[in-house]
């Protein structure tokens, strides 16, 4: 007989009742979160007075392929842009979480703001700890069922101004939400106010650290940034153990001195740390997986080595090495190696941007046919020509040809043109040229776009190939 025992392969969540605590990294989260989400739900509605364009300060009209950034407007083939951006991005993240381990995700990662508001949400309709832990054990009253249905209602009101927020940044934000509550908006905007209510009540409100701990990616390949020396919260052990353990505050165990004497060290084994964890770890087991690096433990402890007139900082933010005594140093090699790669990268990318071309000219030849010979023995090709005017004033162009002596440029009408402001426009070219049957080949030569009575702005030259018959294409 097999005495294997069968292991099921899912494990319930095990709910999380955290307690709350005062101290400086909590007032710092509750900074961050105020401001976050000042940015988040205000921005749509800052207005910015623009020439040509919406007055929204911060809007992303996928319908016109540009994005509206306070100044500046990013066309679609500044998308490049977006791409920079990212490597920055992750630049930055490699840089911070090697000198500082997981600050990202325990002050401003959106899973943690958003759990931290739906937790205080959660607090301050049902209780503290204790309170909700008595909550949750009780039988089904009217009582119960109003505070926990309050609670769920908040949820989900938080849940739809968040994705109601979200939508108001891809179209004119007052109009929007008049069209949103008249039932005239898109469907799209329906759909993803419904989409991200489901997702931010599931994510912060049912998830919560189940997000962190099996979802997020970067929680599994944080070690490879970690080495000894970066700054992660971690508890000093030496301290709190003694010679002799952790012991609660007891008769003969009661004073500093009595503990010292028979090496009891200075951890009282209150499981405050614990308690205020928001993925309900114990960092006296050392790191974690799943610890966030969020430091409430931290104010926690130094809350009780407070009260009891003991130093603080039982748990606080140290290296590896730190806590062995060992020096420890931040700037080493690899983290001044990011943080040179991150100055270059962000360098280029704002010189990009300070430098954007006014105007912006490209060609694209017509292959089909590659060229045509007409009855006056000349060669034909055509060329479609993309023009964008990125300023905020029209702009009168020329367009010429240069580099094919005797051929003649067919615009149409458009040889002379005005293009309004944040336009853009394409012209068929053809280009006609030689007699002779002897050419052969292809030949290279530009199209010139000239900016009339603006000396701001230079003449655009695209290069472009005239083919002729006699060579395989
Ligand atoms: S162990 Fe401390 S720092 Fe880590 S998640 Fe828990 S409370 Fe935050
Ligand atoms: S809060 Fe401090 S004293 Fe209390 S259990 Fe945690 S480490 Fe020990």
């Amino acid at each position: 007989m097999s005495d294997a025992v069968e292991q099921p392969l899912y494990q319930a969540r095990i709910p999380i009742y955290t307690r709350s605590v005062k101290g400086h990294f909590r007032n710092l989260k509750w900074g961050i979160l105020g401001l976050a989400y000042s940015v988040y739900f205000l921005l749509p509605w800052l207005r910015w007075e623009r020439n040509v364009g919406p007055d929204q300060a911060v809007l992303f009209d996928i319908s016109a392929r540009k994005f509206y950034l306070f100044g500046l407007v990013v066309h679609a083939q500044d998308l490049f842009w977006l791409a920079g951006l990212l490597m920055i991005a992750a630049l930055l993240l490699f840089f911070v979480t090697g000198i500082a381990g997981r600050v990202f995700c325990g002050y401003f990662c959106f899973q943690t703001l958003w759990t931290d508001l739906y937790m205080l949400i959660e607090r301050l309709v049902q209780g503290d700890r204790v309170a909700r832990i008595r909550l949750d054990k009780a039988p089904r009253s009217v009582g119960k069922l109003l505070r926990k249905g309050t609670t769920h209602l908040l949820w989900l009101l938080a849940a739809f101004l968040t994705g109601l927020t979200f939508t108001l940044y891809w179209e004119d934000a007052p109009r929007l939400i008049v069209e949103w509550f008249t039932g005239k908006a898109p469907f799209a905007a329906y759909a993803t106010v419904l989409f991200l209510t489901a997702t931010t009540y599931v994510m912060a409100g049912l998830a919560r650290e189940q997000v962190c701990t099996y979802m997020c990616p970067y929680a599994r390949f944080q070690a490879v940034m970690f080495d000894a020396d970066t700054r992660i919260v971690a508890y000093d052990a030496a301290r709190g153990e003694g010679r002799s353990g952790r012991h609660r505050v007891a008769r003969s165990f009661k004073t500093h001195e009595e503990r010292q004497q028979q090496g009891i060290g200075d951890c009282i084994d209150c499981g405050y740390c614990v308690q205020v964890c928001p993925t309900g770890i114990d960092i006296r087991n050392g790191l974690q997986v799943q610890c966030i690096s969020c430091a409430l433990c931290i104010d926690a402890c130094d809350t009780i080595m407070g009260s009891l007139g003991w130093g603080r900082g039982l748990v606080r933010y140290t290296s590896e090495k730190q806590a062995a005594g060992q020096p420890s140093r931040i700037w080493k090699p690899r983290t001044i190696g990011y943080g040179l790669v991150l100055l270059v990268a962000a360098s280029a990318l704002a010189w990009s941007v300070g430098n954007q071309a006014p105007l912006e000219l490209s060609v694209v030849q017509l292959r089909q046919p590659l060229f045509v010979r007409l009855s006056d023995g000349r060669i034909q090709n055509s060329y479609e020509l993309h023009m964008e005017n990125k300023t905020d004033q029209p702009v009168d162009l020329v367009i010429m040809m240069r580099g094919l002596a005797g051929a003649q440029l067919d615009v149409g009408k458009l040889a002379s043109l005005e293009l309004p402001a944040q336009r853009s426009l394409r012209v068929l070219a053809r280009v006609r040229w030689g007699s002779s049957q002897d050419l052969k080949g292809s030949r290279s030569f530009a199209f010139n776009i000239v900016p009339q009575r603006r000396t701001d702005l230079g003449m655009l030259s695209a290069p472009a190939t005239f083919y002729l018959p006699g060579a395989d294409y």
